[in-house]
């Protein structure tokens, strides 16, 4: 009898995963990287969006290009960015989102070495990872549509050049794409920021609990379904990032999933030299590219 009941939970609460191809992901962080850093601005910035949107046009149904030209308040300087809305089925009307930023940062602010500050980061964890995961999500979304939802892949310039203490300088990419979105909205979006860590930990951004409790439950919840429990169910720091400012522009109810610690409380290669893609997981990607993949597949049923 025992034996019965302890299947029965399980079958409760046992998710079955969708396969996620984490080295495909990992390949595609070097693939980012080898364009040099890519802040606005840059060659390298210019060449890979040409590229990105070569590689989307190939896949989605429809890929919406939104240029504009703003000032980077790192850079003091006018700066031309480009976002792109990657879209599975662009009729439906009930749509879900996932976000990352491709942009990297201009100037390693954060670096131990003060002769390394006016470096530019490489963006290997902050920047390419999230859009790793996208664009792995693009080609399977292509080979397996959604048929009953919608969903839009949405890639961000212009995240990663605000000032410390400045709220309103990051996020910029999101702030002009916003202006441009139309209705009928995605009911939530997820954002994908810096995922790609080996020392994988992930508590709950504070914003994202503030706004959308629901979807933070429903993504923790499939994560801890899927054996993923590095996804804590701990409340952590509040961190402005494209999620925040999506949700303040439109109201799209939307979290995002960081791993702010990077790589961990004693070391940090966030906004260093050090951001590069021998600090990157394809384990770490797996992981999250699975939970993302099962989210949209079980929202599709
Ligand atoms: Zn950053």
């Amino acid at each position: 009898m025992q034996y019965i009941i302890i299947l029965f939970i399980n079958f409760l609460f046992c998710q079955e995963a969708i396969y996620f191809n984490g080295q495909r992901a990992k390949d595609l962080i070097d693939y980012q990287c080898s364009f040099g850093p890519r802040y606005p601005g840059s060659k390298g910035h210019q060449q890979f969006a040409d590229s990105l949107k070569v590689f989307l046009d190939r896949l989605v149904d429809m890929n919406i290009v939104y240029q504009d030209t703003i000032f980077s308040p790192i850079s003091n300087k006018k700066v031309q960015i480009t976002n792109m809305l990657a879209r599975f089925n662009p009729r439906a009307s009930n749509r879900i989102m996932f976000l990352a930023h491709w942009d990297t940062r201009e100037f390693a602010d954060k670096d131990e070495n003060i002769d390394f500050r006016k470096r530019p980061v490489l963006g290997a964890n902050d920047g390419a990872s999230g859009v790793s995961v996208l664009m792995t999500l693009a080609e399977m979304l292509s080979d397996n549509p959604p048929i009953n939802i919608g969903v839009d892949l949405l890639f961000l310039d212009a995240e990663d050049m605000g000032t410390y203490g400045d709220p309103d300088s990051w996020g910029l990419g999101t702030k002009s794409f916003s202006k441009h979105l139309k209705k009928p909205y995605p009911r939530y979006a997820v954002c994908l920021d810096m995922i790609a860590d080996k020392d994988q930990e992930f508590l709950i951004e504070g914003f994202s609990y503030r706004y959308a409790p629901d979807i933070v439950r429903k993504v923790w919840n499939l994560a801890n379904d899927l054996g993923y429990n590095q996804f804590k169910y701990v409340l952590g720091q509040s961190i402005i990032d494209d999620h925040y400012v999506l949700f303040k522009n439109t109201g799209i109810p939307s979290i995002d999933i960081i791993d702010f610690q990077y790589p961990n409380s004693s070391k940090n290669y966030w906004h260093t030299i050090e951001d590069t893609p021998d600090k990157c997981s394809a384990k770490s990607l797996e992981a999250v590219g699975t939970v993302i993949a099962t989210l949209i597949y079980n929202e599709d049923k």
